[in-house]
């Protein structure tokens, strides 16, 4: 049975009176991401690195940003859209890896939260979904703590009729 890789990528902006929220857990903080939607930009990279290995396009085809519908939208219901999807078409998640970059706050033990929010909307086993945190040392818009990026990988197996 065939692979299919995809990978995703996503940034938003910092800024006060925003919610941070990562991976569908919020995070208590002085200020949040910016964005049309809830602006989860760990679940964005998900969705991205999803559609990607489904051959889907990319979360701007699906969830426009000019589309009213998708306002202070909750990005994990996003994701079990996608999921949803993929299941249709027949394919299954064999496993997500994502790390996000941020300054601050740290993850710590919230990491372990992050894993069970994101495998429960991926529905599949925590253990198939590894969260990984980084940040920008000081360097360029996360190291300034300007915004937050998120990257993602996830694998697929093919539909049986396509490998
Ligand atoms: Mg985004």
């Amino acid at each position: 049975m065939s692979a299919l890789i995809g990978i995703g990528y996503d940034s938003h902006r910092l800024a006060a009176g925003r919610r941070l929220v990562i991976g569908g857990v919020e995070i208590p903080h002085g200020q949040g991401l910016q964005g049309h939607s809830d602006a989860d930009v760990l679940a964005h990279a998900v969705i991205d690195a999803l559609l990607g290995a489904a051959g889907l396009g990319d979360i701007g085809e699906h969830f426009p940003d000019t589309d009213e519908r998708w306002r202070d939208a909750d990005s994990m219901a996003l994701l079990k859209q996608v999921v949803a999807t993929i299941d249709s078409a027949g394919m299954a998640i064999v496993n997500v890896d994502c790390t996000l970059v941020m300054e601050a706050p740290k993850l710590g033990s919230r990491r372990a939260a992050i894993r069970e929010s994101l495998a429960t909307a991926l529905q599949c086993e925590p253990r198939r979904v590894n969260v990984k945190a980084s940040t920008g040392e000081g360097i360029g818009f996360v190291g300034r703590g300007e915004g937050v990026a998120a990257l993602a990988v996830a694998s697929l197996q093919a539909p049986a009729d396509a490998s």
